[in-house]
């Protein structure tokens, strides 16, 4: 460890993003000493690394952290910079230390307390949030690797607009949200294709004027827990094709194949059969979960963190914005300020009862 300063803080929070913006707001109404963590050298930075043009697939309704409104007509669909900027405001306006540039690189047990080490600094605290968002390191398959170095190739976190891909045939592969918004986007101005490896199921984003989510919140479906029936059958089936459907890519003129299961040269192989030249390939191929940093064993044998409700058994120890951590909404900018108020609660029966033990213990020695 090089780390030269060690400060000491009642929680420490790692992530800057909704969850540890909305966590942020519920410690500093307790009057809790804590400071967030953020590896990005500004906020929001993980809604700035997307793509242009995107718009949310929630109405700003539904887009709201705890204590401050999402700004303007509640029944559009914000864009990508409109998200970064209320973040950033938001954290502005209820005063939150966020400290950029701080990527926290371990996690560990020491004592009662846990040390969070960065390049260069520690911090001791006696709780930590671990905040670092559900979709961190980018996936993309083997079969990549065999694709030539004529063919373009990225994530869609480098894909940025129709700029960023050179002209000729672009196969886009993912059949989630992301791979048909981006589809469609390219589809305007050059031949696309897109393989879907899983079909998911297609929901409109508005039914009879209402958006989706109206539906979902009024039902009480988006707040379904984990352990409930709807709730395990809802995690099954992943939902998250919101607006987008295959139709709708056939009459954007996108062709649509199978799951891509090779690739070599410039030529990639489908699982029907087919196969097709390209000139470039955008990964919608999703994200992986990287919680190596941590060592505290709260982790089941795939790397899983074991959690009920986001607390470990590892006492201060939580997780805050998983997919799915309680319900479908848990991840998403409306719904998380559940989990945050659940943990904050937490947080503050620990300090409490951490402060009638060092009272206890004070008293003792006098007595002594
Ligand atoms: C393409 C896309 C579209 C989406 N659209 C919507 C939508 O329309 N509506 C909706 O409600 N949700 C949407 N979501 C889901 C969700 O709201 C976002 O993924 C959101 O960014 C999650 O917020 P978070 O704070 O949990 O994580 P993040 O926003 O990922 O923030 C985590 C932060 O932690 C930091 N970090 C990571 N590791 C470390 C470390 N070791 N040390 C310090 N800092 C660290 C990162 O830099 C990052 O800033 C979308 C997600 C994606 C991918």
């Amino acid at each position: 460890m090089t780390s030269t300063i060690t400060n000491h803080r009642e929680v420490v929070v790692v992530g800057g993003g909704q969850a540890g913006l909305a966590i942020g707001y519920h410690l500093a109404k307790q009057g809790t000493d804590f400071t967030i963590l953020e590896a990005a050298e500004e906020p929001a930075a993980a809604w700035r690394e997307r793509w242009d043009s995107l718009k949310l697939f929630t109405s700003a309704r539904y887009d709201s952290l705890p204590g401050m409104e999402f700004p303007g007509d509640p029944d559009r669909y914000p864009t990508r910079d409109e998200v970064a900027d209320y973040l950033t405001d938001y954290a502005r306006e209820f005063n939150l230390p966020v400290e950029l540039n701080s990527r926290v690189r371990a996690v560990r047990r020491e004592n009662d307390s846990y040390v969070v080490e960065l390049d260069d600094r520690a911090y001791v605290a006696r709780q930590v949030v671990i905040a670092t968002g559900p979709f961190q390191t980018p996936f993309v398959p083997r079969i990549a690797e065999n694709l030539g170095d004529d063919v373009v190739q990225m994530h869609s976190t480098g894909y940025r607009s129709p700029a960023s891909v050179p002209d000729g045939r672009v196969l886009v592969v993912g059949g989630g949200n992301t791979g048909f918004q981006i589809a469609e986007e390219l589809s305007a101005s050059r031949e696309v294709h897109l393989a879907i490896g899983s079909r998911q199921t297609p929901l409109p984003q508005r039914i009879l004027g209402r958006d989706l989510f109206w539906y979902l919140d009024a039902t009480g479906l988006i707040r379904k827990t984990t352990a409930s029936r709807v709730g395990k059958l809802m995690q099954k089936r992943e939902d998250t094709l919101i607006g987008s459907n295959p139709r709708r890519a056939r009459r954007h003129g996108i062709e649509l194949h199978g799951r891509a299961v090779g690739a070599g040269g410039s030529t990639v192989s489908f699982a029907e059969g087919a196969d097709l030249d390209v000139r470039g390939v955008i990964w919608a191929t999703g994200f992986r979960v990287d919680h190596s940093w941590i060592d505290v064993p709260v982790f089941d044998e795939n790397g899983r963190a074991v959690h009920e409700r986001g607390v470990t058994t590892s006492p201060g120890l939580y997780f805050l914005g998983q997919l799915w951590q309680h319900t479908r909404g848990s991840a998403l900018l409306g719904w998380v300020e559940d989990d945050a108020a659940y943990i904050a609660e937490k947080v503050a029966a620990l300090r409490a009862s951490a402060a009638t033990e060092g009272a206890a213990a004070a008293a003792a020695s006098t007595s002594n």
